[in-house]
């Protein structure tokens, strides 16, 4: 099941009817059905929604959706409307912080443009102090995004963090890696349907690869982020830095907008650093079907704000 929704929401995520049709109905009014997981189409709705935020003591991290462009022009765009967007944040004085995917700047054309594109943004990014973290694709672009990472941190950009994904093998040796750079790391599940060659099939193999990673991350890690909505990590996570006397201010929760309200703030609430992951664009729609795939039962509110808003 766990594989199997994540596979059937990837494939339906490539249809372009049901882009259209979700395109329509997803954002249109103050309750369309895309808004429980996006923060909205425009940068001034997500400036707003960060801003509410912040006022409940969350941290945060603005993510402008797209990814797979196809050509150099779409690549520099993306770059440029990210340039905007840090000159937005700072201009809004909400909290420096973005995130952002390699083939939304062009590693799926070829990686020198990539490279360039990513440093136009961190270039600005180090000047007003904002922290860029590079989410993680799926496995096809798990190499090339670590490559171009330790491209630019060979090139001394510090201000700048990777993911990776519990479920992929290689993980933990990439893990091993990033905590001897010194380099900060957002450790996740892995939301995409990944080959039995290469990643865990199973969901409790994947959670129990989640608690090894989270223990190497919390021992020798640089400011590691734990990115989870699963109750159970996260009690594991606050018993071992517990055990561990890993301070609440070494390491940091991650929870995507939209989900687990409630555990959200009781976190904030015991003292803990969470940091939400606000997504926004016009580009929505493979960023919401993966947070379908890794729950179907959210389907039941999305056919249910169709029929509503029709
Ligand atoms: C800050 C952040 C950044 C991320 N960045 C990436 C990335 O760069 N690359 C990548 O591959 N993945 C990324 N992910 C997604 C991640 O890989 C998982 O797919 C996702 O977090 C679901 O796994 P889980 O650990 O939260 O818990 P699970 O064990 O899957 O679920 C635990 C509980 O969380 C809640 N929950 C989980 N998912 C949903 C959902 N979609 N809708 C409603 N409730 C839900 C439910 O209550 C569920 O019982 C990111 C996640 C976070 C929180």
């Amino acid at each position: 099941m766990y594989a199997g929704a994540k596979a059937v929401f990837y494939a339906l995520s490539r249809s372009a009817t049901l882009k259209r049709l979700a395109s329509k109905y997803g954002m249109r009014s103050r309750d369309s059905f895309a808004r429980r997981f996006i923060a909205g189409e425009t940068v001034e709705e997500a400036i707003e929604t960060s801003r509410q935020i912040q006022t409940q003591g969350l941290l945060l991290t603005l993510d402008y959706l797209g990814e797979s462009v196809r050509t150099p022009e779409e690549a520099a765009a993306a770059t440029r409307e990210y340039v905007r967007l840090l000159d937005v944040i700072v201009a809004s004085g909400i909290e420096r912080n973005i995130s952002l995917k390699l083939t939304q700047l062009g590693a799926g054309i070829d990686r020198a443009t990539c490279v360039d594109n990513l440093r136009r943004i961190l270039e600005p990014a180090g000047r007003h102090g904002f922290f860029v973290r590079i989410d993680m694709e799926n496995s096809p672009w798990t190499q090339l995004t670590l490559e171009i990472f330790e491209t630019l941190w060979q090139q001394e950009y510090r201000n700048v963090g990777i993911a990776l994904q519990a479920a992929l093998y290689r993980s933990e040796e990439d893990i091993r890696h990033m905590n001897e750079l010194g380099a900060r790391v957002r450790l996740i599940k892995g939301a995409y349907k990944e080959p039995e060659t290469v990643a865990y099939q199973r969901k409790s193999d994947v959670d129990a690869a989640f608690l090894r990673l989270m223990r190497l991350l919390l021992d020798s890690g640089t400011y590691p982020a734990i990115a989870t909505h699963d109750p159970k990590t996260i009690a594991a996570t606050r018993s071992h830095a517990r055990e561990r006397g890993v301070a609440t201010d070494r390491f940091e929760f991650q929870m995507l907008y939209g989900i687990r309200r409630d555990l959200q703030s009781s976190l904030v609430a015991e003292g803990y650093r969470m940091r939400l992951y606000i997504p926004f664009g016009r580009e929505w729609f493979p960023y919401f079907m993966r947070r379908l795939g890794e729950r179907p039962a959210n389907l039941g509110f999305v056919v249910r704000g169709i029929l509503g808003d029709r």
